[in-house]
Protein backbone atom coordinates (compact mmCIF):
# COMPACT_ATOMS: atom_id res chain seq x y z
CA UNK A 1 0.00 0.00 0.00
CA UNK A 2 1.30 3.31 -0.86
CA UNK A 3 0.67 7.19 0.57
CA UNK A 4 1.46 10.58 -0.19
CA UNK A 5 4.62 12.76 0.14
CA UNK A 6 2.95 14.54 3.34
CA UNK A 7 1.95 11.51 5.22
CA UNK A 8 5.46 10.04 4.10
CA UNK A 9 6.85 12.31 5.82
CA UNK A 10 4.38 12.92 9.17
CA UNK A 11 5.60 9.07 9.83
CA UNK A 12 9.20 10.17 9.39
CA UNK A 13 8.37 12.70 11.92
CA UNK A 14 7.28 10.18 14.22
CA UNK A 15 10.57 9.02 14.21
CA UNK A 16 12.66 11.82 15.06
CA UNK A 17 14.04 12.34 10.76
CA UNK A 18 14.14 15.69 9.62
CA UNK A 19 11.95 17.21 7.12
CA UNK A 20 10.81 20.64 6.20
CA UNK A 21 7.53 22.02 8.03
CA UNK A 22 4.44 22.02 6.02
CA UNK A 23 0.53 21.50 5.94
CA UNK A 24 -1.89 19.49 3.49
CA UNK A 25 -4.29 21.59 1.54
CA UNK A 26 -7.54 19.91 -0.03
CA UNK A 27 -8.74 23.66 -1.01
CA UNK A 28 -7.06 26.67 -2.71
CA UNK A 29 -8.23 28.64 0.75
CA UNK A 30 -6.56 25.74 2.62
CA UNK A 31 -3.24 26.33 0.04
CA UNK A 32 -3.40 30.12 1.26
CA UNK A 33 -4.17 29.88 5.34
CA UNK A 34 -1.22 27.40 5.21
CA UNK A 35 0.90 29.54 3.71
CA UNK A 36 0.29 32.41 5.55
CA UNK A 37 0.17 29.65 8.49
CA UNK A 38 3.83 28.95 7.63
CA UNK A 39 4.85 32.61 6.91
CA UNK A 40 8.46 31.26 4.78
CA UNK A 41 10.04 33.97 2.71
CA UNK A 42 9.96 31.01 0.04
CA UNK A 43 6.81 27.99 -0.17
CA UNK A 44 6.84 25.04 -2.25
CA UNK A 45 3.36 24.52 -3.69
CA UNK A 46 3.29 20.10 -4.07
CA UNK A 47 0.95 18.11 -6.08
CA UNK A 48 0.08 15.01 -4.11
CA UNK A 49 -0.31 12.04 -6.14
CA UNK A 50 1.09 8.32 -5.68
CA UNK A 51 3.78 9.27 -8.48
CA UNK A 52 6.86 10.50 -8.74
CA UNK A 53 8.54 12.76 -11.20
CA UNK A 54 6.06 15.92 -10.56
CA UNK A 55 8.63 18.25 -10.38
CA UNK A 56 9.49 17.79 -14.47
CA UNK A 57 5.69 17.53 -15.04
CA UNK A 58 5.18 21.08 -13.16
CA UNK A 59 3.98 19.59 -9.90
CA UNK A 60 6.32 20.84 -7.79
CA UNK A 61 6.60 25.27 -7.63
CA UNK A 62 9.07 26.87 -5.88
CA UNK A 63 7.31 30.29 -5.06
CA UNK A 64 7.63 33.35 -2.82
CA UNK A 65 4.48 35.34 -2.08
CA UNK A 66 0.74 33.90 -1.27
CA UNK A 67 -0.08 35.13 -4.12
CA UNK A 68 2.22 32.55 -6.37
CA UNK A 69 0.77 29.90 -3.59
CA UNK A 70 -3.07 30.53 -4.68
CA UNK A 71 -2.73 30.80 -8.42
CA UNK A 72 -0.26 27.59 -8.54
CA UNK A 73 -2.54 25.85 -6.22
CA UNK A 74 -5.88 27.10 -8.92
CA UNK A 75 -3.84 25.81 -11.74
CA UNK A 76 -2.97 22.12 -9.68
CA UNK A 77 -5.72 21.21 -7.79
CA UNK A 78 -8.19 19.42 -10.25
CA UNK A 79 -5.81 19.20 -12.87
CA UNK A 80 -4.39 16.22 -14.50
CA UNK A 81 -0.85 15.53 -14.01
CA UNK A 82 1.14 12.74 -16.47
CA UNK A 83 4.73 11.98 -15.41
CA UNK A 84 7.13 9.61 -16.75
CA UNK A 85 5.50 7.11 -13.68
CA UNK A 86 1.75 7.97 -13.90
CA UNK A 87 1.52 6.53 -17.85
CA UNK A 88 -0.50 8.32 -20.04
CA UNK A 89 -3.52 8.26 -18.74
CA UNK A 90 -1.98 10.71 -15.90
CA UNK A 91 -3.66 11.54 -12.56
CA UNK A 92 -5.94 14.03 -10.91
CA UNK A 93 -4.60 16.12 -8.15
CA UNK A 94 -6.95 16.46 -5.31
CA UNK A 95 -4.29 17.15 -2.85
CA UNK A 96 -1.76 19.45 -1.99
CA UNK A 97 1.61 20.05 0.49
CA UNK A 98 2.40 23.71 1.16
CA UNK A 99 5.92 23.70 2.34
CA UNK A 100 8.13 25.78 3.66
CA UNK A 101 11.30 26.24 0.82
CA UNK A 102 14.71 24.71 1.63
CA UNK A 103 18.03 26.24 0.66
CA UNK A 104 19.43 23.62 -1.16
CA UNK A 105 23.50 22.56 -1.20
CA UNK A 106 23.66 19.33 -2.26
CA UNK A 107 20.60 16.75 -3.47
CA UNK A 108 21.36 12.82 -3.26
CA UNK A 109 19.54 9.76 -3.09
CA UNK A 110 18.69 7.41 -0.31
CA UNK A 111 16.28 4.46 -0.28
CA UNK A 112 15.99 0.90 1.93
CA UNK A 113 14.25 -1.75 0.55
CA UNK A 114 13.33 -5.59 1.61
CA UNK A 115 16.44 -6.80 -0.19
CA UNK A 116 14.56 -10.99 -0.88
CA UNK A 117 18.05 -12.47 -1.86
CA UNK A 118 19.58 -11.53 1.68
CA UNK A 119 15.84 -11.43 3.35
CA UNK A 120 17.76 -8.20 4.97
CA UNK A 121 16.98 -4.66 4.77
CA UNK A 122 19.10 -2.97 1.93
CA UNK A 123 19.84 0.70 1.74
CA UNK A 124 20.64 2.26 -1.39
CA UNK A 125 22.30 5.40 -1.46
CA UNK A 126 24.04 7.81 -4.39
CA UNK A 127 25.54 11.64 -4.73
CA UNK A 128 23.13 11.31 -7.81
CA UNK A 129 19.99 13.22 -5.70
CA UNK A 130 16.83 14.42 -7.38
CA UNK A 131 17.50 12.21 -10.74
CA UNK A 132 15.49 9.07 -12.07
CA UNK A 133 17.83 6.04 -9.99
CA UNK A 134 16.58 3.80 -12.81
CA UNK A 135 19.15 5.77 -15.24
CA UNK A 136 21.74 6.52 -12.63
CA UNK A 137 22.16 2.76 -12.00
CA UNK A 138 22.03 1.78 -16.23
CA UNK A 139 24.91 5.24 -16.93
CA UNK A 140 26.78 5.49 -13.92
CA UNK A 141 25.98 2.41 -11.57
CA UNK A 142 29.68 3.15 -9.39
CA UNK A 143 27.65 6.15 -8.09
CA UNK A 144 25.29 4.20 -6.59
CA UNK A 145 26.60 2.57 -2.94
CA UNK A 146 24.56 -0.57 -1.25
CA UNK A 147 24.66 -2.24 1.75
CA UNK A 148 21.84 -4.48 3.86
CA UNK A 149 21.74 -4.38 7.54
CA UNK A 150 22.11 -7.81 9.73
CA UNK A 151 18.71 -8.10 11.62
CA UNK A 152 20.67 -9.33 15.11
CA UNK A 153 23.00 -6.39 14.84
CA UNK A 154 20.70 -3.65 13.59
CA UNK A 155 22.15 -0.37 12.06
CA UNK A 156 25.90 -0.11 13.22
CA UNK A 157 28.38 3.11 13.48
CA UNK A 158 30.07 0.95 10.49
CA UNK A 159 26.88 1.91 8.74
CA UNK A 160 26.76 4.91 9.25
CA UNK A 161 30.24 5.91 8.01
CA UNK A 162 29.08 4.17 5.16
CA UNK A 163 26.92 6.59 4.11
CA UNK A 164 29.13 9.16 5.18
CA UNK A 165 31.92 7.86 3.01
CA UNK A 166 29.42 7.62 -0.10
CA UNK A 167 27.57 10.83 -0.01
CA UNK A 168 31.10 12.71 0.89
CA UNK A 169 30.17 13.97 3.80
CA UNK A 170 32.39 15.09 6.77
CA UNK A 171 32.28 16.41 10.80
CA UNK A 172 28.81 17.40 12.10
CA UNK A 173 26.97 16.16 8.22
CA UNK A 174 28.55 13.05 8.39
CA UNK A 175 27.18 12.20 12.60
CA UNK A 176 23.57 13.69 10.90
CA UNK A 177 23.78 10.95 8.30
CA UNK A 178 24.85 8.21 10.96
CA UNK A 179 21.82 9.30 13.01
CA UNK A 180 19.51 9.61 10.00
CA UNK A 181 20.25 5.74 8.68
CA UNK A 182 19.69 4.54 12.25
CA UNK A 183 16.37 6.48 12.70
CA UNK A 184 15.08 5.29 8.79
CA UNK A 185 15.45 1.95 10.09
CA UNK A 186 14.02 2.00 13.03
CA UNK A 187 10.70 3.50 10.91
CA UNK A 188 11.40 0.65 8.11
CA UNK A 189 10.74 -1.80 10.63
CA UNK A 190 8.36 -0.38 12.84
CA UNK A 191 5.60 0.20 10.16
CA UNK A 192 6.76 -2.63 7.98
CA UNK A 193 7.33 -1.15 4.92
CA UNK A 194 8.29 -2.56 2.03
CA UNK A 195 10.18 0.27 0.29
CA UNK A 196 10.80 3.75 1.58
CA UNK A 197 12.50 6.62 -0.99
CA UNK A 198 13.94 9.82 0.00
CA UNK A 199 15.12 11.98 -3.38
CA UNK A 200 16.24 13.56 -2.86
CA UNK A 201 17.48 13.38 0.98
CA UNK A 202 19.60 17.57 1.17
CA UNK A 203 22.35 19.24 2.56
CA UNK A 204 20.94 22.60 3.41
CA UNK A 205 23.23 25.57 2.63
CA UNK A 206 22.94 26.14 6.89
CA UNK A 207 24.37 22.65 6.83
CA UNK A 208 21.34 20.23 7.69
CA UNK A 209 20.41 17.19 6.45
CA UNK A 210 17.11 16.78 5.80
CA UNK A 211 14.27 14.82 3.82
CA UNK A 212 13.24 17.18 1.05
CA UNK A 213 10.61 13.93 -0.88
CA UNK A 214 9.59 10.90 0.38
CA UNK A 215 8.17 7.39 -0.77
CA UNK A 216 6.67 4.91 1.24
CA UNK A 217 4.96 1.64 0.52
CA UNK A 218 3.90 -0.58 3.01
CA UNK A 219 3.67 -4.16 2.88
CA UNK A 220 0.07 -5.26 2.79
CA UNK A 221 0.42 -8.56 4.50
CA UNK A 222 1.22 -6.61 7.82
CA UNK A 223 -1.26 -3.68 7.36
CA UNK A 224 -3.85 -5.56 9.90
CA UNK A 225 -1.39 -4.87 12.65
CA UNK A 226 -1.28 -0.96 11.46
CA UNK A 227 -4.63 0.62 12.09
CA UNK A 228 -2.84 3.90 11.69
CA UNK A 229 -1.42 3.20 8.83
CA UNK A 230 -4.64 1.62 6.94
CA UNK A 231 -6.10 4.89 7.85
CA UNK A 232 -3.90 6.62 5.35
CA UNK A 233 -5.39 4.50 2.35
CA UNK A 234 -6.37 7.01 -0.74
CA UNK A 235 -8.81 4.76 -2.55
CA UNK A 236 -9.02 7.79 -5.14
CA UNK A 237 -4.95 6.87 -6.14
CA UNK A 238 -5.91 3.38 -6.55
CA UNK A 239 -7.23 0.69 -9.08
CA UNK A 240 -11.37 0.50 -8.59
CA UNK A 241 -11.08 -3.17 -9.55
CA UNK A 242 -8.16 -3.95 -7.53
CA UNK A 243 -9.89 -2.25 -4.38
CA UNK A 244 -13.25 -4.64 -5.60
CA UNK A 245 -10.94 -7.66 -6.25
CA UNK A 246 -9.49 -7.55 -2.06
CA UNK A 247 -13.17 -6.98 -0.98
CA UNK A 248 -13.45 -10.90 -2.09
CA UNK A 249 -9.86 -11.97 -1.31
CA UNK A 250 -8.95 -12.24 -4.77
CA UNK A 251 -5.02 -11.76 -5.66
CA UNK A 252 -5.63 -8.75 -8.32
CA UNK A 253 -3.23 -6.76 -10.47
CA UNK A 254 -4.51 -4.60 -13.48
CA UNK A 255 -1.89 -4.55 -16.48
CA UNK A 256 -1.96 -2.59 -19.90
CA UNK A 257 -2.91 -5.63 -22.02
CA UNK A 258 -6.13 -6.88 -23.44
CA UNK A 259 -6.15 -10.81 -22.54
CA UNK A 260 -8.02 -11.47 -18.92
CA UNK A 261 -6.36 -13.79 -17.22
CA UNK A 262 -8.65 -15.72 -14.28
CA UNK A 263 -5.93 -18.32 -12.95
CA UNK A 264 -5.83 -20.46 -9.68
CA UNK A 265 -2.44 -20.40 -7.90
CA UNK A 266 0.27 -17.29 -8.40
CA UNK A 267 3.05 -19.50 -10.23
CA UNK A 268 0.52 -20.71 -12.79
CA UNK A 269 -0.49 -17.27 -13.01
CA UNK A 270 2.55 -15.92 -14.02
CA UNK A 271 3.56 -18.91 -16.45
CA UNK A 272 0.15 -17.54 -18.15
CA UNK A 273 1.23 -14.41 -17.93
CA UNK A 274 4.46 -15.43 -19.73
CA UNK A 275 3.03 -17.75 -22.28
CA UNK A 276 0.87 -14.60 -23.33
CA UNK A 277 3.40 -12.32 -24.32
CA UNK A 278 5.64 -15.39 -25.82
CA UNK A 279 2.37 -15.41 -28.04
CA UNK A 280 2.78 -11.78 -29.01
CA UNK A 281 0.02 -10.48 -26.57
CA UNK A 282 -0.18 -8.71 -23.23
CA UNK A 283 -2.23 -9.71 -20.00
CA UNK A 284 -4.45 -7.38 -18.87
CA UNK A 285 -4.35 -8.45 -15.54
CA UNK A 286 -2.64 -10.66 -13.18
CA UNK A 287 -5.38 -13.00 -11.23
CA UNK A 288 -5.32 -15.39 -8.71
CA UNK A 289 -8.61 -17.44 -7.65
CA UNK A 290 -7.09 -19.01 -4.81
CA UNK A 291 -6.63 -22.37 -4.62
CA UNK A 292 -10.46 -23.24 -2.98
CA UNK A 293 -12.20 -20.57 -4.73
CA UNK A 294 -16.06 -20.71 -4.44
CA UNK A 295 -18.53 -20.38 -7.37
CA UNK A 296 -19.06 -16.72 -5.57
CA UNK A 297 -15.72 -15.57 -5.57
CA UNK A 298 -15.22 -17.38 -9.52
CA UNK A 299 -18.28 -15.40 -10.92
CA UNK A 300 -16.40 -11.96 -8.86
CA UNK A 301 -13.65 -12.50 -10.32
CA UNK A 302 -15.09 -12.90 -13.91
CA UNK A 303 -17.37 -10.06 -13.45
CA UNK A 304 -13.89 -7.80 -12.53
CA UNK A 305 -11.85 -9.11 -15.58
CA UNK A 306 -15.36 -7.71 -18.07
CA UNK A 307 -15.64 -4.60 -16.48
CA UNK A 308 -11.93 -3.57 -17.89
CA UNK A 309 -12.72 -1.90 -21.18
CA UNK A 310 -9.30 -2.99 -22.56
CA UNK A 311 -9.76 -6.85 -22.77
CA UNK A 312 -10.49 -8.14 -25.89
CA UNK A 313 -10.03 -12.22 -24.52
CA UNK A 314 -10.16 -14.26 -21.96
CA UNK A 315 -7.94 -17.02 -20.84
CA UNK A 316 -9.11 -19.05 -17.70
CA UNK A 317 -6.48 -21.34 -16.92
CA UNK A 318 -7.11 -23.67 -13.75
CA UNK A 319 -5.20 -26.75 -12.74
CA UNK A 320 -8.45 -28.11 -10.17
CA UNK A 321 -5.87 -29.67 -7.39
CA UNK A 322 -8.19 -28.49 -3.75
CA UNK A 323 -10.02 -26.36 -6.41
CA UNK A 324 -12.74 -28.47 -8.47
CA UNK A 325 -13.47 -28.10 -11.98
CA UNK A 326 -16.63 -28.27 -12.41
CA UNK A 327 -17.36 -25.83 -9.10
CA UNK A 328 -15.15 -23.28 -11.75
CA UNK A 329 -17.21 -24.26 -14.75
CA UNK A 330 -20.22 -23.72 -12.68
CA UNK A 331 -18.74 -20.24 -11.77
CA UNK A 332 -18.12 -19.66 -15.01
CA UNK A 333 -21.41 -19.89 -16.39
CA UNK A 334 -23.03 -18.27 -13.58
CA UNK A 335 -20.77 -15.06 -14.26
CA UNK A 336 -21.19 -15.39 -17.77
CA UNK A 337 -25.29 -15.84 -17.60
CA UNK A 338 -24.98 -12.27 -15.19
CA UNK A 339 -22.64 -10.41 -16.44
CA UNK A 340 -22.95 -11.51 -20.54
CA UNK A 341 -20.08 -12.27 -22.88
CA UNK A 342 -18.88 -10.15 -25.47
CA UNK A 343 -15.49 -10.84 -26.07
CA UNK A 344 -14.08 -14.60 -27.12
CA UNK A 345 -13.61 -16.81 -24.02
CA UNK A 346 -10.69 -19.93 -23.93
CA UNK A 347 -11.17 -22.30 -21.04
CA UNK A 348 -8.48 -24.74 -20.16
CA UNK A 349 -9.14 -27.09 -17.40
CA UNK A 350 -6.84 -29.77 -16.02
CA UNK A 351 -7.02 -32.05 -12.56
CA UNK A 352 -10.31 -32.70 -10.39
CA UNK A 353 -13.48 -33.46 -11.92
CA UNK A 354 -11.82 -32.20 -15.06
CA UNK A 355 -14.43 -34.41 -17.48
CA UNK A 356 -17.25 -33.12 -15.52
CA UNK A 357 -15.99 -29.56 -15.43
CA UNK A 358 -15.45 -29.73 -19.06
CA UNK A 359 -19.17 -31.66 -19.73
CA UNK A 360 -20.95 -29.00 -17.78
CA UNK A 361 -19.27 -25.99 -20.10
CA UNK A 362 -19.87 -27.90 -23.26
CA UNK A 363 -23.52 -28.85 -22.10
CA UNK A 364 -24.10 -24.90 -21.21
CA UNK A 365 -24.78 -23.77 -25.18
CA UNK A 366 -22.24 -20.91 -24.25
CA UNK A 367 -19.73 -20.04 -26.85
CA UNK A 368 -16.80 -21.10 -25.22
CA UNK A 369 -13.05 -22.64 -26.74
CA UNK A 370 -11.74 -25.11 -25.17
CA UNK A 371 -8.00 -25.72 -24.74
CA UNK A 372 -5.86 -29.25 -23.52
CA UNK A 373 -2.76 -27.58 -22.20
CA UNK A 374 -1.45 -23.96 -21.33
CA UNK A 375 0.58 -23.94 -25.21
CA UNK A 376 -2.75 -24.41 -26.79
CA UNK A 377 -4.81 -22.18 -24.54
CA UNK A 378 -2.47 -19.09 -25.32
CA UNK A 379 -2.69 -19.54 -29.04
CA UNK A 380 -6.01 -19.90 -29.25
CA UNK A 381 -6.78 -17.27 -27.10
CA UNK A 382 -4.28 -14.75 -28.94
CA UNK A 383 -5.30 -15.92 -32.10
CA UNK A 384 -9.08 -15.08 -31.01
CA UNK A 385 -7.94 -11.63 -29.88
CA UNK A 386 -6.23 -10.93 -33.01
CA UNK A 387 -8.93 -12.05 -35.32
CA UNK A 388 -11.53 -10.24 -33.12
CA UNK A 389 -9.20 -6.70 -33.36
P1 LIG B 1 9.31 14.55 -7.56
O1 LIG B 1 9.73 15.26 -8.81
O2 LIG B 1 7.91 14.00 -7.68
O3 LIG B 1 10.28 13.51 -7.14
O4 LIG B 1 9.21 15.67 -6.40
P2 LIG B 1 10.32 16.20 -5.36
O5 LIG B 1 9.66 16.40 -4.07
O6 LIG B 1 11.52 15.34 -5.35
O7 LIG B 1 10.71 17.63 -5.96
C1 LIG B 1 11.33 17.75 -7.23
C2 LIG B 1 12.47 18.73 -7.17
O8 LIG B 1 11.99 20.00 -6.77
C3 LIG B 1 13.55 18.41 -6.14
O9 LIG B 1 14.49 17.48 -6.64
C4 LIG B 1 14.17 19.76 -5.89
O10 LIG B 1 15.16 20.02 -6.85
C5 LIG B 1 13.01 20.72 -6.11
N1 LIG B 1 12.53 21.18 -4.78
C6 LIG B 1 11.61 20.57 -3.98
N2 LIG B 1 11.49 21.25 -2.81
C7 LIG B 1 12.34 22.31 -2.90
C8 LIG B 1 12.70 23.37 -1.99
O11 LIG B 1 12.22 23.49 -0.87
N3 LIG B 1 13.63 24.27 -2.44
C9 LIG B 1 14.20 24.17 -3.66
N4 LIG B 1 15.10 25.07 -4.02
N5 LIG B 1 13.91 23.19 -4.52
C10 LIG B 1 13.00 22.26 -4.15
MN1 LIG C 1 11.49 13.17 -5.60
Amino acid sequence: MNIHEYQAKAVLREFGIPTPRGIAAFSVEDAVKAARELASPVTVVKAQIHAGGRGKAGGVKVVKSIEAVESEAKRLLGSTLVTHQTGPRGKEVHRLYIEEGSAIDKEFYLSALVDRGTGRVSFVVSTEGGMDIEQVAKDTPEKIVSFSIDPATGVMPHHGRRIAQALQLKGDLAKQAEALVAKLYQAFLAKDMSMLEVNPLVVTKDGKLICLDAKISFEGNSLYRHPDVVALRDLTEEDEKEIEASKHDLSYVALDGNIGCMVNGAGLAMATMDIIKLYGEEPANFLDVGGGASKERVTEAFKIITADPNVKGILINIFGGIMRCDVLAEGVIAAVKEVGLKVPLVVRLEGTNVERGKQIIAESGLDVVSADDLDDAAQKIVKAVRGNA
